[in-house]
């Protein structure tokens, strides 16, 4: 099956015939979120032929699905089940009804689709194992240079993922040694800092008071004249 076909469906074996033996094919998850909803599709992979352009076969699949009343998206999580379908045309009527002079604008599909984004098994698991690799332990946190943020830009998956995935399974983001490091250290420098000011506290006063000084002995001098 071509490459788009399998980021857009799940390949698996699935019932097929009278007899229900099992054989090679699809099946369409609803990307609503909250929705279980999935159906099953057998996909002939000789009939379609090596070659076949993958657009073909998505529209194959895509005109099976939509005989059962599915919606079938070009993306993973943009399928509907028959119920979310029937739902979505429902609020867009009603949502055309309740506004019909208000143009819409719409908001580009790509980061609806990003924000839409749900964690199938497979995320979790990727994260998970990152977060094996790089993760100590409750107590020192992340290894040296590692944090949420770093373990979402390598895999390239929103930090907020990882953030959920390390609070169910690991620990505190800030028990990291290094960040532990970095607050000793700079207490330290504070601390130093302060040694180094109180000099120049002390200067500053005696400045004031000559200032003052100064100024006095001007005023009796002019009373002196
Ligand atoms: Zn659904």
């Amino acid at each position: 099956m071509s490459n788009v076909v399998s980021t857009v469906f799940e390949h698996a074996r699935v019932p097929y015939g009278d007899d229900g033996r099992l054989v090679r094919g699809i099946i369409a998850r609803c990307g609503a979120p909250n929705c279980e909803a999935a159906v099953p599709l057998p996909v002939n992979v000789m009939a379609n032929g090596r070659g076949t352009d993958s657009n073909i076969e998505w529209q194959f699949i895509a005109r099976k699905l939509e005989q059962k009343g599915w919606r079938i998206g070009k993306t993973a999580t943009a399928h509907r089940c028959p119920k979310c379908f029937n739902a979505a045309k429902f609020a867009a009527i009603r949502k055309s009804e309740e506004k019909p002079v208000v143009t819409k604008i719409e908001p580009p599909l790509q980061v609806v689709q990003e924000n839409a984004r749900v964690m199938t098994r497979e995320d979790r698991r990727i994260v998970f194992e990152k977060l094996n690799e790089v993760y100590i332990d409750g107590k020192v946190g992340y290894g040296r240079g590692w944090t949420d943020e770093k373990v979402a830009t390598d895999l390239g998956v929103p930090r907020a993922w990882v953030r959920v995935i390390r609070e169910e399974n690991f620990g505190d983001e800030v028990g990291n040694e290094e960040i532990r490091d970095h607050i000793m250290q700079a207490g330290k420098l504070l601390l130093d800092i302060k040694a180094l000011r109180q000099p120049f506290d002390e200067a500053q006063r005696l400045f004031a008071l000559a200032d003052k000084i100064e100024k006095s002995l001007s005023e009796i001098q002019k009373v002196l004249k």
